[in-house]
């Protein structure tokens, strides 16, 4: 039965739900806060790698941040310790598992492939410089290389690549990069694309939008909410979908407190000389610095950084992340440069927190992306929509069982 649908938040999440809504005939409104120009959906590296890639909160990762630190070259800063950052940082520890690495790595691989077939579909539907031409994964460090390359033989989906392989698909790095492991499943897009002409296509497709609003409470009757409260207007509908990225104060609301932490991360966007520019989206993984081919520009993104919610920034952070970069790479010009911050919303085991409210059932979370929004927001819009569109409870939705935070005992 068709309803109407109020989506808070038009980030990457909202607007696949709202896509997925619009598809199944139903009537949504999107509404934000801000115009939908610059959010954490534009700036982000725009890697869409669900496969082969394992999680954050992975064995190992505390050691290897600690050696960074050492270094000063690690991307993890904690800006001031909270009880809530102390919890997080504790489940954060807990999950690096191999247990739950296995658990993950099916998880994503499950919901990756539904992830690929929304963004193949959506490709038809509008542009977004869609490019399925994998990840190369480079290693600057001959020790992590040797022992991540042996599975490859045998996988069907990983390719060894040495320094000269590497240095053909891209010309930038230099001799210091041992090689990399190519991930051919995975792709990237241009992230302000994908948001700007969805923002367009939805509006053509009859979905509202309503800018510069925030949303600050819910009027609550009968364990339902019946509308979604501003300063000055209120909004009714048969469902809400709390998509809000690292701003959770309106999830408060409902008496859920989410359990993430905004991580946040920066990005460079420039023109390159075309000699030196990657051919495909790489990853400097011992160094955790996106570096992606755009069809005007390259993106380098980086940092991790707990404990503030500020979106100020000092230029030190952008010359750190160049500075720990540039003994593996060529002397390239960076022209016309943007400077970008952004805060994903981060779970301490990379799962996401989706599904109906527990104490107002006709509001659902969709949150919780991390790292990997982009990657997985068509999967949770598909699943957040198929609730409301056959009116599934949590406990009979498989996938809410399966793939949502709330039922992951963290
Ligand atoms: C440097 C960096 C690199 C990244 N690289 C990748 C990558 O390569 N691949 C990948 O998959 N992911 C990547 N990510 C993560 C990805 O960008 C995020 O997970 C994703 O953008 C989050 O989308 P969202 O819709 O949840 O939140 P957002 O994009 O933050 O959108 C939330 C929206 O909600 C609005 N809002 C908040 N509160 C209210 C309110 N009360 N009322 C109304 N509106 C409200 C905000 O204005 C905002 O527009 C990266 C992130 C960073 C920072």
């Amino acid at each position: 039965m068709s309803s109407k649908t109020v989506v808070i938040g038009g980030g990457i999440v909202g607007l696949s739900c709202a896509y997925m809504l619009m598809k199944k005939g139903h009537e949504v409104t999107v509404i934000d806060k801000s115009d939908i120009s610059d959010n954490t959906s534009f700036g982000n590296a725009g890697l869409v790698s669900p496969f082969e890639e394992p999680p954050l909160s992975r064995p190992g990762i505390i050691t290897s941040t600690l050696k960074l630190m050492l270094k000063n070259q690690s991307p993890l800063l904690i800006n001031g310790i909270s009880p809530k950052i102390i919890k997080w940082l504790w489940q954060f520890a807990k999950n690096a598992n191999e247990q739950r690495l296995k658990r993950t790595l099916i998880l994503f691989e499950k919901y990756g492939e539904i992830t690929m077939n929304h963004y193949e579909q959506m490709a038809k539907e509008f542009e977004f410089d869609f490019h399925q031409t994998g990840v190369a994964m480079v290693y600057t460090d001959m020790e992590s290389f040797k022992n991540d390359s042996k599975e490859c033989e045998t996988h069907p989906y990983k390719e060894v690549w040495d320094n000269r392989k590497t240095k053909e698909m891209a010309p930038c790095v230099n001799e210091k990069v041992v090689g990399s492991i190519f991930l051919k499943r995975n792709a990237h897009l241009n992230p302000a694309m994908l948001m700007t002409n969805f923002v367009t296509y939805l509006k053509e497709k009859g979905v509202k939008f309503i800018l510069n609003t925030q949303i600050i409470n819910f009027e609550f009757q009968n364990g339902k909410a019946k509308k979604a409260l501003s300063k000055d207007q209120s909004f009714e509908a048969d469902n809400f979908i709390i998509s809000t990225g690292s701003d959770v104060s309106l999830s408060r609301k409902t008496g859920v407190d989410l359990m993430l932490t905004p991580a946040k991360g920066y990005s460079i966007t420039f023109k390159m000389d075309k000699k030196l520019k990657p051919k495909t989206a790489l990853l400097f993984k011992d160094q955790f610095i996106g570096f992606i081919p755009r069809s005007d520009s390259v993106r380098i993104t980086s940092k991790l950084e707990l404990g503030n919610h500020d979106y100020s920034y000092k230029m030190s952070r952008f010359e750190s992340i160049l500075n720990t970069l540039k003994p593996f790479v060529e002397e390239f010009e960076i022209k016309e440069p943007k400077y970008w911050t952004g805060f994903r919303p981060l779970t301490p085991n990379d799962i996401p927190l989706f599904g109906r409210d527990e104490n107002y059932d006709n509001i659902l979370h969709a949150n919780g992306l991390g790292w990997l929004g982009i990657t997985f927001a068509p999967a949770i819009g598909d699943l957040v929509s198929k609730l409301i569109d056959k009116d599934i409870e949590n406990k009979k939705s498989d996938d809410v069982l399966l793939f949502s935070g709330f039922y992951q005992g963290c």
